[in-house]
């Protein structure tokens, strides 16, 4: 490790990776601080390996860094690379499926091989800004680490950074509810009496034994998570989990899930040798909070795929709200040619310099934040965020004042896709 660095990354998730990539090959010295040991973050620790949206409309809307290492996963385990053209008329979501630990292997590798510098098992304890940009106060293992950056990158999810810069939050009143990812099996699924287990189920309900969310996520059938065997099927109340607290009472309420669930299913006929093969070591959080933007991007302006003169990427992805309760999801698709943008005002927090927001908590309303969450437009968010980092820690200036036609050339030069270069009607 250095002893100053242009940019620190904070979380090595889904946008952090492609930040410090991005930054790392644009010439900036950058270090990369993840609190887990695994980088990917919601994509491999969580175990959501199933990026969604690169296509649509039949083109590529979302490439660079992210699309090249999800490509090069893919090429690693031999699966066939998609090409746009089945996106062409249909809006529905079309995951790609990868290999998490190759992922994650590859992400190590092209941050190194970007001259990155990667620190795992730590955290920012505290942030101060400086003459010279910010003090970033390192939890290590052994102890605090004082290092000095020019600009910070918050790719927590959570706007970790950001709150301890002592920027303002918008806190929703209700979250998404998280799910915990595993496998299950033991079992044929072929051969499920779903009437009887319907009705099981509901006595274990009414008898307080099982939550209905512990096994699917609308009403009280249990046969889709039997069915998907285990894959993102169950649902998590998990307020606050921005913070230490709330998300170890996450980590604990779904393990109890769990096990209620597992005691459940191997009472049921044809279930008896029902077992959890695998649970990944945290719960995927759908959303906690996001930061007070310079830009807020409302739903309105996401289905309308408004064109911010700002915009820094595409994002596509329907509206994808899921509610707590066993309620379901309030799922909207995206009208034909619709494709929203993501301004890097909505990546700025407000009253802020040298600090620049990517992934999931950007400046948005929730419904919009529903659908821009996914993991190809993080991508994209973290890849925007690494130009800019690197440009306004050469230039000295603030990201704000970054002439667009700069971040777009850098951009280009690394193969992102710039809103603006897509005509749908050609
Ligand atoms: C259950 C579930 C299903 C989903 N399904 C899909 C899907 O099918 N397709 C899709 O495209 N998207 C899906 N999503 C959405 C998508 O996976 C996430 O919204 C996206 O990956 C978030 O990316 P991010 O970079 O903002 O956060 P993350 O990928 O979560 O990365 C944040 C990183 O920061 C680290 N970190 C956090 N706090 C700190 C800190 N204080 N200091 C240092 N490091 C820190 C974390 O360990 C993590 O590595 C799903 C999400 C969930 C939870």
């Amino acid at each position: 490790m250095e002893s100053a660095y242009d940019v620190i990354v904070m979380g090595g998730g889904t946008a952090g990776v492609i930040a410090a990539v991005q930054a790392g090959r644009a010439g900036a010295r950058v270090l990369l601080v993840e609190k887990t040991g695994m980088l990917g973050g919601t994509m491999t620790v969580g175990g959501i390996n199933a990026p969604a949206h690169f296509f649509a409309w039949g083109r590529q809307v979302i490439g660079g860094i992210g699309w090249e290492l999800v490509r090069r996963t893919l090429e690693e385990t031999g699966q066939p690379v998609p090409e746009p053209d089945f996106t062409r008329d249909n809006p529905r979501p079309r995951h790609l499926s990868m290999d998490r630990t190759v992922f994650a292997a590859l992400c190590d590798e092209t941050v190194i091989d970007a001259g990155s510098d990667l620190l795992f098992h730590a955290m920012p304890a505290a942030v101060a800004s400086a003459e010279d940009g910010w003090t970033v106060s390192l939890c290590t293992k052994t102890g605090l680490r004082e290092i000095p950056a020019k600009v910070l990158i918050d790719a927590t999810g959570d706007a970790n950074t950001v709150a301890l810069a002592g920027l303002e939050l918008v806190r929703p009143d209700v979250v998404q509810p998280a799910t915990l990812q595993m496998h299950c099996s033991g079992y044929d699924p072929d051969g499920l009496d779903d009437e009887a287990l319907q009705q099981a189920a509901e006595q274990a309900i009414a008898a307080g034994t099982l939550q209905s969310t512990d096994i699917s996520w609308r009403g009280h059938d249990p046969t889709g998570l039997l069915r998907k065997q285990g894959n993102n099927a169950n649902h998590v109340w998990a307020p606050q989990a921005e913070t230490s607290e709330g998300r170890t009472a996450a980590e604990i309420e779904a393990r109890r899930a769990v096990m209620r669930m597992h005691r459940f299913f191997r009472r049921q006929p044809g279930l008896e040798q029902f077992r959890v093969d695998w649970i990944c070591s945290e719960v995927g959080i759908r959303e906690t909070v996001t930061i007070r933007g310079k830009t807020t991007i409302t739903h309105q302006d996401y289905e309308a795929g408004r064109h911010y003169e700002d915009a820094v990427c595409y994002a596509f992805y329907p509206i994808d709200e899921h509610l707590n309760h066993g309620q379901g999801i309030n799922f909207r698709i995206l009208q034909e040619g619709v494709l929203p943008t993501i301004p890097r005002g909505a990546m700025l927090p407000a009253d802020s310099r040298g600090l620049i927001v990517a992934g999931r908590c950007v400046s948005s309303d929730r419904e919009a934040n529903s659908a821009l969450r996914v993991e190809c437009p993080c991508m994209a968010m973290g890849q925007a965020a690494g130009a800019m980092a690197a440009l306004s820690a050469r230039t000295g200036q603030d990201p704000e004042d970054l002439p667009m036609a700069d971040v777009y050339a850098l951009l280009r030069r690394h193969e992102a896709v710039v809103p603006g270069d897509i005509d749908l009607t050609a």
